[in-house]
């Protein structure tokens, strides 16, 4: 299709509330013609969450993403009035901490804000509670406070936005139900509504709580749950009394500790709680209501007591003045939740045209909503929405019984601190490796990612703590951690370790076109001689990376492509239609062992008689062999900067493979090491990790990974002969001290912020904390800079990438 094709397609929009509004009107300023928006309610108070949503509007946010959509709402919003009444209140807004814990907290929440653009100050109580008078300064000992936060009025901004989108041509219909989603099979055709039957070629899901219903009624489940939460308004508070008529006008008040926040309407005082337990609401009562619907409104329900006293004893402890105060509203609210929290972005992959906005707080909406139509029409979008992609989550999350948990989990603890290593609250043990017994016995202690289970460190190695140096941690990195990941690191650098790689994507290539189908896909040609590897990138049409990937030629049409997660398999998918391909993700039938370290051919050597030397057996390449009667295939590459191979086995004989493997290894003085371990040593040597230190935003040169692209060769997916301008670039720190920052800390140089960091640790080759960070292309090599973490200034250097074995001798050994 040309541009102009594109323009003239029939586009519906399933909702009119705030996400539903903004898509539209950001559809028809990128030039589309053809919008239709319905609602099954009245326009445009039409009984979604918009129609009753307070409107706290946070931009500070641990995720980028989020906090550069809050920003976009929050500059759309400002710039919007509906019959002179504005869209946005700049009230600022005040986060307290009660505990030591949680401002520390505090200031690593307004660290990540400068991070991604955005400031605040940590302040007192006593000016807290000058800010807000409802506060008592006794009840807390500091707060975060920001100006440039504030209250979002979400049905004056989708009304405003709505009317915006009809200017420009759209059509908006209110009471007209969508009833079912039609396809072709492979593609959407049209919807069928209470008014009859309205074709589309593109229709975007925005309708809230109902999305997984109407999703459903196509063959496609999201994984959301519609959660009932608790809203209250008091009667008018004498305090605040010359508030009246003013809406909005206090900072409004996040009480973390509390699960509570509380904004002025006026002279009263309205409090949200998230401090009860998940209410989850069936599809079934969000469509078709039940006994408890309040006010005739269906996604109000009524208001449950019992669940609201405990956050009430919170509310009055932190402003005394409510204690006596009647509560005249009150309900149970209903929104959307996902598993981690973050929005379902994309195009469902069952079905072409059917593009989802969905479980988006107000706050984020309209930036999220803006990102979308920018994909949708086909250009790249300025907000990098990878962590909101729809298809983020692997086969196993998308079970029914396990999505409702873990968005169960995702509302109870949405006033939790969050710690990056933190394991899920669960279920747990949904995907094992089929080296999870064995591990097991050595003491694993595994945490989870995308529901597979991964060993951090064994406890039987322990007793190796008492060889290795001694290295003072602060109390916030050294959670979920263990000084054993450091002494397998090293026993890995002096011996050999083998860790458990099972869980990232084995997907096999085959088929007579394989060679020109992965020439393509990947941003270098693969097709080498049999036996070789090849590490690359898949970029996307805007030329940004996709995933890394190593590419083994295991015979002439037959190629084994290791990669990250789940999406890669789709990506290559969707891609080869014109292709005499066969895909197949051969991840869970089988396992992938490595084995690094000086004395990673010696352990080979005895399980073997293929000839494992360096002459006969080369770094990047790869060859059949069998180990302890194991056919595996192996492919000498590293991700830890060591001399070794991963091996690949039949699941069936993965526990055999492991057995073998573990005996040799310890006759070497060897250990089975965990994800702590490969972690230190990657960062060591200055391999990134596709997901932290680079997503789909970044080109190869700005993750310093040129050298895996060919620019010089043609037909590359995504691949331009020029490199774009770089925006910023991912640079290797080392840094003082024994504070080791995690993800989204910010780096500082001359009293700015110029950069934030991915991922770090303590390098125990090295012996100082090494880290990655995006940096502004104006920080140079050898500049001093420092690392904000929790209020304390760490000083840093900015350093050549690879600080481990520059020179590769190791892996080529
Ligand atoms: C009590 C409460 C407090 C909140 N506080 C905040 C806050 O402080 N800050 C914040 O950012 N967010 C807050 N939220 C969340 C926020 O209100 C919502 O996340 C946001 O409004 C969602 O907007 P939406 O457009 O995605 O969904 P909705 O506003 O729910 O819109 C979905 C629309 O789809 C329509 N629809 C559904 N089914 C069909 C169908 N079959 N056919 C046609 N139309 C259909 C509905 O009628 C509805 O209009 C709060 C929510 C609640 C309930």
């Amino acid at each position: 299709m040309n541009s102009k094709e594109v323009h003239m397609r029939k586009i519906v929009v399933i909702g009119a509330g705030i996400a539903g509004t903004a898509v539209a009107d950001e559809l028809i300023k990128l030039g589309e013609k053809d919008v239709t928006v319905l609602d099954k309610g009245p326009l445009f108070k039409t009984g979604g969450a918009t129609s009753h949503a307070p409107g706290l509007v946070t931009r500070t946010s641990a995720s980028e993403m989020m906090q550069r959509c809050a920003d976009y709402t929050i500059t759309k919003l400002l710039g919007m009035d509906v019959d002179g009444l504005p869209c946005f209140l700049a009230t600022g807004a005040i986060e307290v901490a009660v505990t030591p814990e949680r401002l520390s907290y505090l200031k690593r929440r307004r660290e990540f804000a400068q991070s991604w653009g955005f400031d605040g100050r940590i302040i007192d109580p006593d000016e807290a509670a000058h800010l807000n008078p409802l506060l008592d300064p006794t009840a807390f000992i500091g707060a975060y406070h920001t100006t440039g936060e504030g209250i979002g009025k979400a049905l004056r901004g989708a009304e405003a936005q709505g009317r915006r989108a009809i200017s420009g041509g759209a059509q908006f219909f209110g009471n007209c139900e969508v009833t079912r989603i039609v396809h072709d099979g492979t593609s959407v055709t049209g919807v069928e509504t209470t008014q009859g039957f309205i074709a589309a070629d593109l229709i975007v899901l925005a309708a809230g709580g109902w999305g997984n219903a109407l999703a459903k009624t196509a063959g496609v489940t999201l994984p959301m749950v519609a959660m009932e939460h608790q809203y209250a308004i008091t009667a008018p508070i004498a305090r605040i009394s010359s508030e009246k008529g003013t809406d909005a006008s206090l900072p409004f008040v996040r009480y973390w500790e509390g699960g509570v926040y509380m904004r002025n309407e006026d002279d009263c005082v309205g409090i949200g709680s998230f401090n009860h337990k998940a209410l989850p609401v069936s599809d079934e009562e969000i469509v078709h209501g039940n006994s408890r619907r309040y006010a005739n409104d269906p996604s109000m329900f009524e208001f449950t007591q019992e669940d609201w006293d405990p956050a009430w004893e919170e509310v009055i402890a932190l402003m005394p003045d409510l204690r006596d105060a009647p509560l005249p509203i009150k309900y149970n609210g209903v929104f959307p939740y996902t598993p981690d929290g973050y929005p379902l972005l994309g195009q469902t992959k069952e079905l072409t045209g059917l593009w989802i906005l969905e479980c988006l707080w107000a706050t984020h909406s309209v930036g999220a909503a803006r990102s979308l139509a920018q994909v949708i029409t086909g250009s790249a979008p300025d907000i990098d929405i990878t962590q909101g992609d729809l298809n983020r989550f692997d086969e196993p999350e998308l079970a029914p019984n396990d999505y409702s948990i873990r968005c169960d989990n995702s509302y109870v603890d949405t006033y939790a601190i969050h710690h990056p290593n933190e394991p899920s609250g669960g279920p747990r043990n949904r995907r094992l490796t089929p080296f999870h017994a064995k591990q097991e016995t050595l003491g694993g202690q595994f945490f989870d990612s995308a529901t597979w289970e991964r060993v951090r460190w064994f406890e039987s190695n322990a007793e190796l703590v008492s060889k290795i140096p001694a290295v003072d941690r602060d109390e916030w990195s050294a959670k979920f951690w263990s000084p054993i990941s450091g002494a397998e690191h090293l026993a890995t650098r002096e011996t050999v370790g083998m860790f458990d790689m099972s869980t990232l994507r084995r997907i096999l290539v085959t088929g007579r076109d394989a060679s020109a189908f992965l020439n393509f896909m990947c941003a270098r040609n693969v097709d080498g001689n049999v036996g070789s590897v090849i590490y690359t990138l898949m970029l996307n049409e805007h030329g940004r990376i996709v995933s890394d990937v190593t590419v083994s030629r295991i015979a002439d049409s037959h190629y084994l492509v290791g990669g990250n997660s789940q999406r890669d398999v789709q990506w290559l998918q969707s891609h080869s239609d014109a292709y005499d391909v066969h895909i197949e993700d051969i991840t869970t039938n089988t396992g992938c062992l490595a084995i690094w370290g000086p004395q990673a051919r010696t352990v080979l050597e005895t399980l073997t008689d293929a000839d494992m030397s360096n002459e006969s057996f080369k770094y990047f390449t790869n060859r059949e062999i069998v180990l302890a009667g194991v056919p595996v295939t192996a492919v000498r590459v590293s991700y830890v900067g060591e001399l070794g191979w991963e091996l690949i086995a039949d699941k069936a004989d993965c526990a055999k493979l492991w057995d073998e493997v573990y005996r040799s290894v310890s006759d070497n003085s060897g250990v089975a090491a965990g994800r702590g371990a490969l972690t230190s040593m990657r960062i060591e040597k200055g391999y990134r990790s596709y997901g932290t230190d680079m997503t789909r935003a970044d080109t190869p040169e700005e993750a310093g990974l040129g050298f895996a692209v060919r620019r010089s060769q043609s037909g590359h997916l995504g691949l331009t002969s020029q490199a774009p301008e770089p925006r910023r670039m991912l640079r290797s720190l080392t840094i003082e001290g024994s504070t080791v920052p995690t993800f989204g800390q910010p780096v500082f140089a001359h009293g700015k912020c110029v950069g934030s960091v991915t991922s770090a640790e303590y390098g125990w080759s090295q012996g100082t904390i090494i880290a990655y960070a995006w940096l502004a292309t104006s920080v140079e090599i050898g500049s001093e800079v420092s690392v904000h973490i929790a209020g304390e200034q760490s000083s840093a250097r900015v350093v050549a990438d690879c600080q481990f074995d520059h020179e590769g001798l190791r892996v080529r050994s």
